[in-house]
């Protein structure tokens, strides 16, 4: 496999070289545009005078050769940079036909899939191969190789559901805060772990030597690390993303770029404890670079359920007391507490923010933001907290 993701990455990579340095000149040759087509035909010669790339499936060099096409595409469409070529280490891959592979299931926990010209290779059974198995991706990464099957499912539309909404704030004190009043926090006692361990590894790759074979050791230690961390996280994202999408049919969020300068300003609102502030931190640090994955996972499952994900501007809705309205920077007394100084309401400030998020998503008007402050003075609080 290891000899496949190295043909099919160089296949990918002259062809780059190709497109970038030599396409001019191909033009004169033949008259034509270098297009994947014409790639392909380059390909079955290129295969014709050398062994070893013949050894290799040729569906899966021409799955290269689309995905450079599409990189182009993208590129074109100002979707993405200009491709780059790919690298070992970084992009081992390959990909083939899903008609060209045969899946059998061993027993529950293991199934068998035979690729072309690899032969059959058994793999961890995870979840059942529904429909018209339309492409099989095999990867590499710092923890082994995987393989993953893309099938074609035929679904009904779902229907609409008006069940339930959930409002969900970013906490500091816990990684979601949901308007019900519950909470769902991130295995941090684990991450923590992790997070130690990368540190150390990374430490002890920094005294080794440039070039030698403990450093080439303690990078791949170090890489395995981080991949076993971005396991849980993606882990815990799917898990709680589709609990949600099961039980609610609308689910509001704060939008993203907003939400990260509101989360700037609480810091200032707050003054807490150290330690508290270290497990902020590394709460929101660790959220962040899952939020994005997290969103994306919420929207396509809620959809796939019939449901819908509405994202509302983040502005106040620390500030804001959920019962009255009212906007004052003091009403939050502390990281975790919300005390409304008009009316006296008080909850966690995270659930606080999350039922706020909730009536600006299901208001009538739609997308309206949070109620502006009332009072100047509340208003110029709510500005000097902004
Ligand atoms: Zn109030």
């Amino acid at each position: 496999m290891r000899q496949f993701s190295g043909v099919v990455r160089l296949v990918y990579n002259l062809a780059l070289e190709q497109r970038r340095d030599w396409w001019r000149q191909y033009a004169v040759r033949t008259g034509k545009s270098l297009t994947y087509v014409a790639q392909a035909r380059e390909l079955t010669e290129l295969r014709r005078s050398f062994d070893w790339i013949a050894a290799v499936s040729q569906t899966s060099q021409q799955q290269a050769l689309r995905d450079l096409d599409r990189a182009y595409a993208n590129f074109f469409a100002g979707r993405s940079g200009y491709p780059t070529p790919r690298r070992r280490g970084v992009n081992d891959g390959f990909r083939f036909h899903g008609r060209e592979c045969r899946i059998r299931r061993l027993n529950r926990n293991w199934g068998a899939i035979h690729l072309p010209k690899i032969g059959e290779v058994r793999f961890r059974w995870t979840r059942d191969v529904l429909g018209d198995v339309k492409n099989v991706t095999v990867s590499r990464d710092p923890l082994g190789w995987h393989v993953s099957i893309a099938c074609e499912v035929e679904s009904e539309a779902p229907e609409k559901r008006a069940a339930e909404a959930v409002g969900i704030d970013r906490g500091v004190a816990h990684t979601l805060a949901f308007s019900d009043g519950t909470f769902a926090d991130l295995p941090l006692e684990r991450l923590r772990v992790l997070d130690r361990r990368a540190r150390k590894q990374a430490r002890s790759l920094a005294r080794c030597r440039r070039g030698s074979k403990r450093r080439e050791k303690a990078k791949a230690r170090l890489a395995r690390t981080k991949a076993k961390t971005a396991r849980v996280r993606k882990h815990w994202v799917h898990e709680r993303s589709a609990g949600l999408a099961r039980r609610y049919g609308t689910v509001v969020t704060e939008d993203l770029k907003v939400a990260n300068m509101t989360a700037s300003a609480r810091g200032t609102v707050e003054a807490p404890g150290t330690h508290v502030r270290q497990k902020a931190g590394l709460n929101r640090s660790i959220l962040e670079q899952g939020w994005y994955q997290f969103e994306t996972c919420l929207r396509y499952k809620l959809e796939a359920a019939g449901g819908v994900l509405i994202k509302v501007p983040a502005a106040y809705t620390s500030q804001t007391c959920s019962e009255c309205g009212s906007i004052s920077k003091t009403h939050r007394k502390s990281q975790a507490v919300f005390l409304c100084s008009d009316c006296g309401h008080s909850a966690h400030a995270d659930t606080n923010a999350a039922r706020n998020i909730l009536r600006a998503g299901t208001r009538p008007s739609g997308r309206a933001p949070v109620a502006g402050p009332t009072t100047r003075e509340s208003r110029q609080n709510a500005l000097a907290a902004a």
